[in-house]
């Protein structure tokens, strides 16, 4: 009650910030039914997050280098399903779904190959990937397939996420 009187309440709004209240939540479009950004390509140039682009970009480059020594290849192979199992079961399961609750010891070793297989650290993976099954396919899907097969691949990385 005190606080209330410092700092007002709810009861306390006037008719106007009320009404505007009322204008914005009656107003509000639903992401399904808002417009998507342009996928112009190239994209404009502000949109495009350089710093995450040139990383990625020089780590494919490595990869594909890497093609051409028989002692990557198949230390690629060996990594294949360890880091694999570091998005599937770490950052996909347990982290952005809580599927299932694990030790200490477990989540340490996950979290290792985890960031073994380049994603990014798990919060960022996580919340992404949450925000994506909220928003499945709408302009607040973080890597929206109706944006096309590139956006939803690999353009999302390299692009500024939409604010919404
Ligand atoms: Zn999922």
């Amino acid at each position: 009650m005190v606080l209330a009187a410092l700092y007002g309440s709810s009861l306390s709004r006037a008719n106007t910030e009320e009404s505007s209240l009322d204008t914005l939540t009656k107003t509000t479009i639903p992401y399904k039914d808002q417009e998507r950004k342009c996928s112009s390509f190239p994209p404009p140039l502000k949109d495009i997050r350089f710093t995450m682009a040139t990383y990625i970009t020089l780590t494919q480059l490595l990869g594909f280098a890497g093609i051409f020594f028989v002692a990557t290849i198949w230390w690629a192979f060996i990594l294949w399903p360890i880091t694999g199992f570091g998005i599937t079961g770490g950052a996909h399961r347990l982290w952005a779904h809580r599927s299932y609750k694990a030790s200490f010891a477990y989540r340490f070793v996950v979290m290792l190959v985890n960031s073994c297989a380049n994603q990014g650290t798990i919060f960022h993976w996580a919340r992404d990937h949450r925000t994506h099954h909220f928003h499945s396919e709408t302009v607040a899907d973080p890597h929206d397939a109706i944006r096309g097969f590139w956006f939803a691949h690999m353009g999302w990385l390299y692009l500024k996420k939409d604010p919404r």
